[in-house]
């Protein structure tokens, strides 16, 4: 298989291809030469967990993580309790897939201070980490642009999921997803991408582009290649930390999901290789 190992490091998450099923995703990635596989929870609906990770092995994938756990906050200590108990579900659900992290997309309630948000999700994260560290699964906080700072994530900035993870007491579960989509423009990125090098943070690593002008604030990420993020500098920094996990290309886009997938699916190998080839 040339082609797979021509795009060594190349993951695609199951969101990118939404129209494809779980099933329609381990036979049409490897043909790209896509060799891991970000699985989100909406994928798995209505599938034996043990046949998905048995499925997805014989398809050559790795499983990289499972998305997503988190929105921690919520003005009632009840809701809060039910987002912990859904975060162990999905420590639950990655034990049973074989996925060896989990990415955290933190939550927000609009109207409550960012300040006591983070607070909760600090508290969140600690309700569940004794179980996804009996489980062998680790957690990344993915801070989120600050335009979902209002009921997405209240993590906004890699300095914020450092901040996190130093109140945890530094877990070495607990860590960073770096997605270029949401920390682009931080003039702290690069310090903060070396510091998660450095405290063993660096969990993982998302790539799409910022289209220009950008006309969905949630469905509208481009093909790396399509917009204006230094994708490939940022690359650079992520890899002079010693990182050698996989580049996982995480798009949602209404404009590309109306498109035949196959045909995208060439694209972001294309996008991929001109990248990094
Ligand atoms: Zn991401």
């Amino acid at each position: 298989m040339p082609a797979a190992s021509s795009h060594r490091r190349l993951c695609v998450h199951t969101i990118t291809t939404k129209p494809l099923s779980i099933e329609e995703c381990l036979v049409e990635f490897p043909k790209r030469g896509v060799s891991g596989i970000t699985i989100w929870r909406q994928a798995l609906e209505g599938r034996d967990l043990s046949a998905v990770a048995r499925q997805t092995r014989e398809a050559g994938l790795d499983i990289v993580s499972l998305s997503r756990g988190g929105f921690f906050p919520a003005t009632s200590a009840a809701a809060r309790q039910t987002a912990i108990e859904d975060n162990l579900k999905a420590i639950d659900q990655a034990q049973a897939i074989g996925a060896p992290l989990i990415v955290l997309v933190c939550g927000a309630v609009p109207g409550q201070p960012l300040t006591e948000s983070r607070k909760q999700i600090t508290d969140g994260i600690a309700a569940v980490l004794p179980a996804a560290e009996k489980a062998g699964v680790k957690l990344a906080i993915e801070p989120l642009h600050p335009m979902y700072a209002d009921d997405r994530s209240a993590v906004n900035t890699m300095r914020q999921a450092h901040e996190i993870c130093d109140a945890l007491g530094s877990p070495a579960s607990v860590g960073i997803a770096v997605d270029v989509y949401h920390v682009w423009w931080d003039p702290e990125l690069k310090s903060q991408i070396d510091l998660a090098g450095q405290t063993g943070r660096l969990h993982a690593f998302h790539i799409c582009d910022w289209r220009t002008p950008t006309i969905d604030l949630l469905n509208d990420r481009g093909l790396m290649g399509e917009g204006c993020i230094n994708i490939r500098e940022i690359s650079d920094w992520v890899e002079a930390t010693g990182f050698t996990g996989y580049r996982e290309v995480e798009i949602f886009s209404n404009r590309l999901w109306a498109t035949d997938q196959g045909e995208f699916l060439d694209r972001i190998r294309d996008s991929y290789a001109a990248l990094y080839e």
